[in-house]
């Protein structure tokens, strides 16, 4: 037998080459929602499959040897501009890829980086900013997770945090920023990253980025100035775009709206390139990147996301019509419902659309709370948000019995606190169920 391979090589040509991208239509700019079924992939790459397949690959192999150095060149930063093409499913996959396309056009970002959980996007965009003796300013409250992140486990590698109320001024911020500014100046580190979250969980109190952005602008105006990081899980991309209001980097749970159906667990992290280069290459290092399958699952919901926060929101505003004047409702955490004309200020410049997470106040406490909870027929009793399905929880007894009540007390999370995230069913239905469910308590 001959080692020689006698084969010929048949030269495999491609009908057409994959075509550009398409962002315009004569000089219009195409909407997110048209986007979303095919920006950043074309099926000539794929044996025409319409549908970008699922990459199940841990390694890529290289054209020729030349190629692999200039690939690690671009991955270890000896050369500008990045990674040349895919590598390894740690640093990047083909449909991570098309989903941070995709992902990053509802904020108009420049770049953006999926992971496998909101949590670890947030802890890779802390790991990537702070060093030791570092501060981060915070808004409070937060999600309680990453409260534990910036309070507890950073605090074990010389980092302190300084916090203010979501509703504070631009002048209450402002001092803060200069007392973390002396902290940090006495710790022998910087003021590493404004953190904000907005509306807070589960108060729906909204933070002025805007008011945020200009005291930041103010306190560090000749130094290099910290970044102004936001969770916006929860009217995000829809309903808030902080980019344009002067965050530097927006963050996502992709597990909430942008999954939507409670199916999945995933983060996202966007901005302009230069903020996402040192993120990207510490998720290089430690792979807090989302899986292939979970990254085809979030491009199969991107292509409903706006109907399905379009019809949540729209639902959300006939329930809370409803809740509003019902006798055994003491009050409402709505956004489309703001009291406090500060906030309906910040409201009426960040916000396109209250979103369809609220808070309601049963009369009575935990117990007439519970029996409420308990007769939902249609509701499903579980935390999490931002699903197809309407969600109903009782933070003081679930996602915030671990926070000491003097602060749960602060916050204003009270035993009759419900939190309800409401989903694209039948609002009539879902108006039938609460009123069955009021009439038992
Ligand atoms: C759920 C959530 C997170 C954490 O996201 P995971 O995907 O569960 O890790 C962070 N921030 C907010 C506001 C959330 O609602």
């Amino acid at each position: 037998m001959s080692d020689q391979n006698d084969d010929p090589i048949v030269p495999v040509t491609p009908r057409r080459m994959p075509k550009a991208p398409i962002e315009k239509i004569g000089g219009r700019k195409l909407k997110p929602s048209t986007l979303m079924m095919g920006h950043g992939y074309d099926p000539v790459l794929s044996e025409g499959s319409l549908k970008p397949p699922i990459f199940l690959t841990s390694t890529f192999a290289f054209e020729d040897s030349a190629a692999g150095k200039r690939h690690f060149e671009g991955i270890t930063g000896k050369r500008p501009g990045g990674a040349d093409g895919l590598v390894y499913s740690r640093f990047n996959g083909p449909n991570q890829e098309i989903l941070e396309d995709r992902l990053s056009i509802w904020d108009e970002a420049e770049d953006a980086l999926v992971f496998s959980s909101g949590m670890s996007a947030i802890a890779t965009v802390l790991l990537a900013n702070v060093n030791q003796g570092d501060v981060v300013v915070h808004s409070g409250p937060l999600y309680a997770a990453t409260e534990t992140l910036i309070n507890k486990i950073l605090g074990r590698f010389g980092v302190t945090f300084i916090d203010f109320p979501a509703g504070a001024t631009p002048d209450e911020v402002s001092a803060l920023l200069e007392k973390a500014k002396t902290q940090a100046a006495d710790n022998g580190g910087k003021v590493a990253v404004i953190y904000l979250e907005s509306p807070a969980n589960p108060t729906n109190a909204l933070v002025d980025i805007e008011g945020v952005a200009e005291a930041r602008n103010q306190v560090f105006k000749d130094e290099a100035s910290p970044p102004i990081a936001i969770d916006n899980t929860f009217l995000g991309p829809l309903w808030q775009q902080p980019l344009k209001h002067g965050a530097d980097i927006v963050i996502y749970s992709l597990t909430k709206y942008v999954g939507g159906h409670s199916d999945l667990v995933a983060g996202g992290v966007l901005g302009s390139k230069a903020h996402m280069d040192p993120i990207r290459a510490i998720r290089n290092t430690i792979g807090t990147i989302c899986d292939p399958n979970t990254a085809w699952m979030l491009m199969r919901s991107l292509e409903t996301l706006e109907l399905r926060m379009t019809r949540a929101g729209e639902n959300a505003e006939k329930v809370c019509a409803f809740l509003r004047d019902h006798p055994k409702v003491e009050g409402l955490g709505y956004l489309g419902f703001i009291s406090d004309a500060s906030q309906q200020d910040i409201y009426d410049r960040h916000c396109s659309g209250a979103g369809s997470t609220f808070s309601v106040f049963i009369k009575g406490g935990e117990a007439e709370a519970f029996a409420f909870l308990d007769a939902l027929k249609i509701a499903k009793l579980a935390v999490s948000l931002g699903g197809t399905e309407t969600l109903a929880s009782l933070p003081a007894a679930m996602t915030h019995l671990s926070v000491p009540d003097d602060r749960r007390a602060a916050l204003g999370i009270t035993d009759n606190l419900v939190r309800i995230s409401i989903g694209v069913e039948d609002p009539d239905d879902l108006i039938a169920d609460f009123e069955q469910a009021l009439e038992t308590v």
